[in-house]
């Protein structure tokens, strides 16, 4: 409503001269004049009455008038001529003053009707003397003493839709309830972004330019807002009549709704693993917690951290999750780089969650917390974190209630168990290493994303390469690999430039390179790129070989294994590729190859060494635990697989180490 519309079709209205006064003065005198008029208001009003909710307004007993208050939410149309209201005068004015109802709805009273000065603040009482087809309100100024209040709601009926149906709604009103996510002022209105378990909306709510409207409203409150739906630089804003924050049950029927949502959104489909195996139809129940855990986080706008060991295998299943992540994000976030700070990779040197990489973990989202407002994230720990070593981490984790989901190969140690919400490990279920991380990971990226299946059903086959696995899984994998367009030889140099480029990727997440040489999303380097980081490989490989292998002392034991050792500290290159474990496991590979029998190889360092072996029943990490207790203040300390893995110890007990090593595996059975 503008001002010249007011007063041009004020002019000349009769009703502007009655200044009326109910109650306490001169009743019988006014009889005749208000008394009839307001009685008559009465009566229509009665009649109008019918379609009111609740029957309140109009029910008003002959001998006392009634104040109404008009809610916030009502509109022009819940206004009724002839009857009293209190309102607020809001501006004072030439031609005389405007007076609000409620948020939404106010009129003139015209100057010729004013008999006492009127404020700006003021709370006065006006009786609606018209209401113009054009929903102009003339009021007039009432002066009464006795007399019942009753309020008035709203009858318009309002929609209440969900904020993704708002379209269907464009042009009315609806009331929509919702989160307030932001509240921005603008040098207009006031913008408060909403969010429903549906999508985020747009409501302006305008009280004065650049005067912040609802001030008691802070984000992270559940309010209802009234307001038409209009269309606003393409998309679609509510033009805010009322917010009001809800509280009690009303609040609580809103984030049980939220909960319900997002668990129905965080339901992983119903798939099958991709091959036919005992060990993942026996972890799948626990993946799929798993990816309920990882889609409800996307949902709930959770950062996720996935933390992987440093090899193929681990980027693999690290980059599988992702890519079921990242589109999973683009698909509920309208924010183009949320997949940015929603997601974030990361290698872990140590072959477990050092307390060096949780640190950083920790301290990162702590400051997106403080920061952002972000929650801490939830930890996805792949291809690690199944291991004792692993607890200093969780327990600091713990201390935050960061939920941690462990995907691991490697032989667990029980007392994780009380750390992690959910553990994924062959071992647990009678599996072992042979269904590696990446095959693992590779399903719970489908039980994330599905559609994300074509892009990385050759994924599982490059891992179990990459870890030797010999699973029969391994080879339904490869037979999906081949069905791909992958030969076998593809398969194995991708595989070697992944480990060959996480040398080098250091403690970088290499998001992108580490796609292309993976072939999980569209681009051309892929051909060129594995070619030759493969051919590198191959001839970082050969180079450290040929200054291992001379310096290898061979052993006959009385089991009939052949022992070998070299020191890979001394006649390698250091700090190049391929490190210790691959040139151990290379120099390996060449004896079991020329030898055909049983092996074990040790490549050793000042204060570990690397063991691999073939065709002898050793275990690893029970060698290990009896180590610990037979050589004392050794400190030994390490893990692995079986016949693959990593001791430590103190330098100055190498030998005696070395020596207990030996006959654990001269006591070792041969394989059959
Ligand atoms: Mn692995």
């Amino acid at each position: 409503m503008t001002d010249s519309d007011d007063e041009g079709s004020s002019t000349g209205e009769p009703d502007y001269h009655l200044t009326e006064d109910f109650g306490s003065t001169g009743e019988a005198g006014e009889e005749d004049d208000s008394g009839t008029r307001s009685a008559s208001a009465r009566t229509a009003s009665t009649d109008a009455e019918i379609d009111r909710e609740g029957g309140e307004h109009g029910e008003s007993t002959e001998s006392t008038p009634v104040l109404y208050e008009l809610q916030d939410g009502c509109t022009v149309d819940d206004v009724e001529e002839g009857e009293v209201y209190r309102g607020t005068v809001n501006a004072t004015v030439e031609y005389g003053a405007f007076v609000s109802l409620n948020s939404s709805v106010s009129g003139l009273v015209h100057e010729s009707s004013i008999t006492e000065p009127m404020e700006v603040g003021e709370d006065v009482k006006v009786r609606v003397s018209d209401v113009k087809a054009d929903g102009d309100v003339e009021l007039v100024p009432v002066y009464m003493h006795d007399y019942d209040v009753e309020t008035v709601e709203s009858t318009v009926e309002v929609a209440s839709p969900e904020i993704e149906d708002l379209g269907e709604h464009e042009g009315s009103r609806v009331a929509v309830e919702g989160r307030v996510k932001k509240i921005r002022q603008t040098s207009g209105p006031t913008l408060f972004t909403l969010e429903d378990t549906t999508g985020t909306v747009e409501a302006a709510a305008f009280e004065a330019a650049g005067v912040r409207a609802y001030p008691e409203v802070t984000e992270g409150d559940v309010v209802e807002v009234t307001g038409e739906v209009e269309p606003h630089d393409g998309d679609l804003q509510i033009e805010a009549r009322s917010l009001v924050v809800l509280e009690g049950d009303d609040a609580a029927a809103f984030e049980e709704r939220v909960d319900e949502a997002l668990l129905e959104r965080a339901e992983p489909p119903e798939l099958q693993p991709l091959v036919d195996s005992t060990v993942l139809q026996e972890l799948y129940p626990e993946l799929r917690e798993v990816a309920q855990a990882i889609r409800r986080a996307v949902h709930e706008e959770r950062p996720i951290v996935v933390r992987h060991h440093a090899d193929a295998d681990g980027i693999g299943g690290g980059v599988a999750v992702e890519r079921a992540v990242l589109e999973l994000v683009d698909d509920v976030n309208d924010d183009p780089d949320a997949g940015y700070h929603l997601f974030n990779r990361m290698p872990s040197k140590a072959p477990f969650y050092e307390m060096e990489d949780l640190t950083r973990d920790l301290t990162g989202a702590l400051r997106d917390h403080e920061r952002h407002g972000h929650p801490l994230p939830l930890l996805l720990l792949i291809d690690n974190g199944s291991t004792e070593e692993d607890i200093p981490a969780y327990e600091i984790a713990d201390a935050y209630d960061i939920p941690v989901y462990v995907v691991d190969h490697h032989s667990p140690d029980e007392a994780v168990e009380e750390h992690v919400e959910a553990h994924v490990n062959p071992y647990r279920v009678g599996g072992d290493y042979a269904v590696t991380s990446g095959m693992i990971c590779t399903e719970l990226a489908r039980l994330v994303n599905p559609d994300v299946e074509d892009e990385i059903r050759h994924v599982p086959a490059v891992c179990g390469n990459a870890d030797r696995s010999e699973a029969d899984a391994m080879e339904d994998y490869l037979e999906l690999a081949l069905r791909e367009g992958y030969s076998s030889d593809d398969v194995e140099a991708i595989s070697k430039a992944l480990d060959y480029e996480s040398f080098h990727l250091k403690y970088n997440d290499g998001r992108h390179l580490v796609d292309h040489i993976l072939d999980v999303v569209d681009n051309t380097a892929h051909v060129d790129l594995v070619d030759r980081l493969s051919t590198q490989a191959d001839e970082a490989f050969e180079r450290q070989k040929s200054a291992a292998v001379p310096a290898v002392e061979r052993k006959e034991l009385d089991n009939g294994v052949l022992f070998c050792r070299f020191d890979v500290e001394n006649h390698t290159q250091k700090f190049t590729f391929p490190g210790p474990g691959k040139t151990t496991g290379a120099v390996h590979d060449e004896i079991v190859e020329e030898q055909d029998r049983a092996v074990v190889t040790v490549g050793y360092g000042p204060d570990f060494c690397v063991v691999r072996g073939h065709g002898v029943e050793i275990d690893i990490p029970e060698i290990i635990s009896e180590l610990q207790v037979e050589v004392k203040g050794a400190a030994v300390d390490g893990g692995g697989h079986l016949v693959v893995g990593t001791v430590k110890f103190v330098q100055g007990l190498r030998e005696r180490v070395l020596e207990a090593f030996e006959s654990k595996v001269e006591e070792a059975p041969l394989k059959k």
